[in-house]
């Protein structure tokens, strides 16, 4: 299946047909497409004066025409566990960050009881051989707009949507800082910004992702990550059916008290995105996870971890727990460690596959929720 998509905003990110479109009105041979694609997708080059098997006037006309890397690298920070931070800039000076995560590490691991039996899903168990592996988390747009209580990203509202080649270049530039290791293992869209609320964008990078001749990534091995925008989360489901794995970012167990840490949920009420995710095919993909951060005193205690259950009982879901990351402009305690425990061991006793999610990377502020915006004061707009 193939998402009817929006026309490509740059050459970069053009699909093959795209290419072939282009180059049959430029007077080129269909195999230009291919290699000009091949460069981009398969060695990251994206200067077309490095094409060197191309004819010097047509990577003439396509430097012309704006083919050019669209994201530089301002700063590049490794975390004491290994997480890498890449802070990147836009050719309108806006910048976002792309966090490379080291699967298979300790710290990756569930400290707080052993993992249940598992349908296998990446994002859970290390995989012993693949120490070199990385997951990636990418930013779909410059803030959020959905302005959740915890979250940094969110923090000045939304300056921009990012373009799908930007948001894909990230993962090119991933590739490349990891040289000498495995490739991406993963791409999990969980960095600033709600990629949801830049659908067109996010779909046409998905595609990118997928195509054979390219990048060439499973969406098996893609997580989009949303605070529950249903009219788009129905979408996907009718686009890429099931094949792009889904995380649902739940954090309460009522909608009132969702409400109050998740300003959307007044537009999408808890009660309508549980039905929407009943509704949601599942045939590739197996399960959907639902994130839940902890936040010390608010969410996590047990009747929360009962209500949660029950909200949940019937849907094909595994949970993430998330102990809420420090962040500067929005202070909500992290939960006890007794806590945590607890809320786990209550969900799995209801039947829940459920898992904690450590903190990596937060000593370069590369958690979740800590991709920021720096020196921005609040603003709310949902929508
Ligand atoms: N906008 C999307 C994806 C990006 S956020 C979403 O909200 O799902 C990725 C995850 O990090 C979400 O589950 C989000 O709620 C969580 N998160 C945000 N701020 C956090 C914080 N301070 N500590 C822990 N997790 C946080
Ligand atoms: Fe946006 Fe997600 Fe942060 Fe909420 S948690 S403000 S949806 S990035």
């Amino acid at each position: 299946m193939t998402a009817a998509l929006s026309p490509p905003q740059s050459l970069l990110e053009r699909l093959p047909h795209e290419w072939e479109e282009l180059f049959a009105g430029w007077g080129q041979p269909r195999y230009r497409a291919r290699q000009v694609f091949a460069w981009i997708h398969q060695r990251g080059i994206l200067e077309p004066q490095a094409m060197t098997d191309l004819p010097g006037p047509l990577r003439l006309r396509l430097a012309q025409e704006g083919l050019a890397p669209p994201l530089t690298v301002v700063a590049d920070q490794v975390s004491s566990d290994g997480t890498r931070k890449l802070l990147v800039e836009m050719v309108d000076s806006q910048r976002v960050e792309t966090v490379l995560i080291p699967r298979g590490s300790v710290a990756e691991r569930d400290v707080y009881a052993p993992p249940q039996d598992d349908d296998g899903d990446s994002d859970d168990e290390p995989d012993p051989a693949a120490t070199e592996a990385y997951s990636q988390c990418i930013s779909s747009q410059v803030g959020c707009a959905m302005g959740c209580a915890f979250c940094a990203s969110g923090i000045a509202g939304l300056k921009r949507q990012m373009t799908a080649g930007e948001i894909y270049a990230q993962v090119l530039l991933g590739r490349a800082r990891l040289e000498g290791q495995r490739r991406q293992s993963g791409i999990v869209f969980m960095g600033m910004g709600e990629p949801l609320h830049n659908y067109p964008a996010v779909a046409r990078v998905l595609e990118l992702l997928r195509t054979a001749e390219g990048f060439g990534m499973s969406l098996r091995r893609v997580t989009v990550s949303t605070s529950g925008l249903i009219p788009e989360l129905r979408q996907l489901a009718e686009d890429f059916g099931g094949r792009v794995r889904l995380a649902v970012s739940v954090h309460a167990s009522d909608s009132a008290s969702r409400s109050r840490i998740m300003p959307i949920n007044r537009r999408y009420p808890l009660p309508d995105l549980l039905a929407a995710l009943r509704e949601y095919p599942v045939p590739g993909l197996g399960r959907i996870t639902i994130e839940y951060t902890l936040l010390g005193g608010d969410n996590d205690s047990d009747g929360d971890a009962l209500r949660l259950s029950e909200q949940l009982a019937g849907l094909p879901v595994k949970v993430n727990l998330i102990p809420v990351n420090p962040v500067p402009e929005a202070a909500f305690p992290a939960p006890s460690e007794a806590r945590v425990a607890s809320f786990q061991r209550i969900l799995r006793a209801r039947g829940l596959d459920t898992f904690v999610r450590r903190r990596k990377g937060d000593d370069i502020a590369a958690a979740c929720g800590q991709l920021a915006l720096h020196g921005e004061k609040r603003k709310v707009r949902v929508l």
